[in-house]
């Protein structure tokens, strides 16, 4: 695909700063991104998640919303497309995903508790940790050789899996999961082979399995395209054997469910679904709902399914490596090979010269704003680097910054200028500074943290 599938029906302006202004406007938000106003930003890569746009027929749909309370007509159109994709009995409706994440956790998790996965994104993490649990990654090894290329860097260690759950006790195991695409490892697909053979040591364990499926959509594309036997199946059909393998998923529907807000959790355990909605009626709402509008669901019904067209996987997949692509010729050090939904900066080659302690990723972020007004997000010793007690420092493997590509936002060009100023910034990397923060939280700190130049 050559060009984007779709043409532009609405239009909405973009800011354009002055250097000077950005510097001011960084200091003001004590160097943290999260800390900006969006209207100081000229292209905001801070996230995939809830800021993609949606098609005509989204916003149609979201007129047929049906705003009653209980039995809405709406949430029946949602259970019947979340049903179709991933085959489970129970389609419980949230406003995100990190409220499915609480609420299954909150029911499986707790002091003792001891939960792995690929690797879990941040705040799954922190939903497990909350609740007294443990959270554990485990990632393939070839995921930690950030320059080397391979088809599926998102699987899971079985190895190292199988290792934990022989030496621990199905009681203090309550879950296995697994993110797909690997968000905090580089957006990297997982293939059916792991997906299948973590679910069949879940089973040998007694364990259930679940996924983490807020880019399930990018994830079977990436199958289609690189796992033996599947390119002739369909995204649809691929996607469904994913889920076929496990007890049930989390969904952050702001994701590949091509909406500005939603989240799911889908199961065939019944009592685990049972006393879910028994949490969700307590802090969500009524389980039509959920806490979303009506008119949401009505979204994420044509969403979900607009996300495994494969003209539009296509294009999404193609953009992603257009500006993987763009830095390479600049020789700027990124993740390969390219992800789903994001470029990853490898901060540690980017800004050698800054110790992890120090924050390269976040300086090289900083710096990217100040050059151009482009916002990205550091993933590493700021957003991971304190244990679940926020009390250790703790190394992460990785020094990254992510630029996040919203679904269906910017075009080509825009790319090219965002590739223009990284490009910049690591020329003049040498002027890079270390950073250290002045006023941090105990939980997910990153989204709040105030830092300074050393
Ligand atoms: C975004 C995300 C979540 C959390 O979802 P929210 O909708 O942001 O609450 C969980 N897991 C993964 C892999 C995600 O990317």
């Amino acid at each position: 695909m050559e060009f984007e599938p779709f043409k532009i029906k609405v239009v909405e302006p973009i800011p354009i700063t002055t250097k000077e202004y950005r510097l001011k406007k960084l200091e003001e938000a004590h160097y943290n991104l999260f800390l900006l106003r969006s209207d100081d930003i000229t292209i905001d890569l801070l996230t995939d998640s809830g800021t993609g746009a949606m098609s005509s027929k989204q916003w149609s749909a979201l007129f047929d919303g049906d705003e009653a309370y209980a039995g809405s007509r709406s949430y029946f159109k949602f259970e019947e497309v979340v049903q179709k994709i991933t085959g489970f009995k129970h389609v419980i409706p949230t406003h995100q995903g990190r409220a499915a994440e609480r609420i299954v956790f909150s029911i499986l998790g707790g002091k003792g508790k001891l939960i792995p996965s690929n690797t879990h994104f941040d705040t799954t993490r922190a939903n497990i940790e909350f609740t007294g649990a443990q959270a554990f990654d485990f990632p393939s090894p070839i995921s930690f050789r950030t320059d080397e290329i391979a088809d599926f860097k998102g699987n899971m260690d079985l190895e190292r899996l199988e290792d934990f759950l022989r030496s621990h006790s199905r009681e203090e195991i309550p879950l296995v999961m697994m993110t797909v695409t690997n968000n905090s490892g580089g957006g990297q697909p997982v293939s059916m082979e792991n997906i299948r053979r973590t679910s069949e040591l879940a089973k040998k364990y007694g364990i259930p399995f679940f996924i983490d499926c807020c880019r399930f959509a990018e994830n079977a594309y990436f199958i289609k395209m690189r796992e033996p036997g599947y390119a002739d199946k369909n995204v649809m059909e691929i996607a469904h054997e994913m889920f076929s393998y496990a007890d049930g998923c989390l969904m952050s529907a702001k994701k590949d469910g091509l909406s500005n807000t939603g989240g799911f959790i889908a199961t065939n355990l019944d009592e685990l679904a049972r006393r879910a909605r028994d949490l969700l009626i307590i802090t969500e709402g009524f389980v039509t709902y959920g806490g979303l509008a009506r008119r949401d669901l009505e979204t994420l019904a044509v969403g979900l399914l607009e996300a495994l067209d494969e003209k539009y996987l296509e294009y999404r997949i193609n953009q992603v490596r257009f500006l993987g692509n763009k830095l390479v010729e600049k020789d700027v050090p990124i993740l390969l090979p390219i992800g789903g939904h994001a470029i990853y900066l490898d901060a540690k080659r980017f800004a050698p010269h800054i110790p992890p302690e120090q924050f390269p990723g976040q300086s090289i972020a900083c710096e990217i704003y100040i050059q151009g007004g482009v916002r990205t997000v550091e993933i590493g010793s700021l957003m991971f680097g304190k244990d679940g007690d926020g009390q250790r420092e703790l190394r992460p493997p990785f020094e990254l910054v992510r630029l996040a590509i919203p679904r269906r936002v910017y075009t080509n060009n825009h790319l090219q200028y965002v590739a223009d100023v990284v490009g910049e910034v690591y020329r003049n990397r040498d002027k890079l500074r270390g950073m250290k923060i002045t006023y941090q939280t105990q939980f997910l700190r990153h989204f709040t943290a105030h830092l300074e130049y050393i």
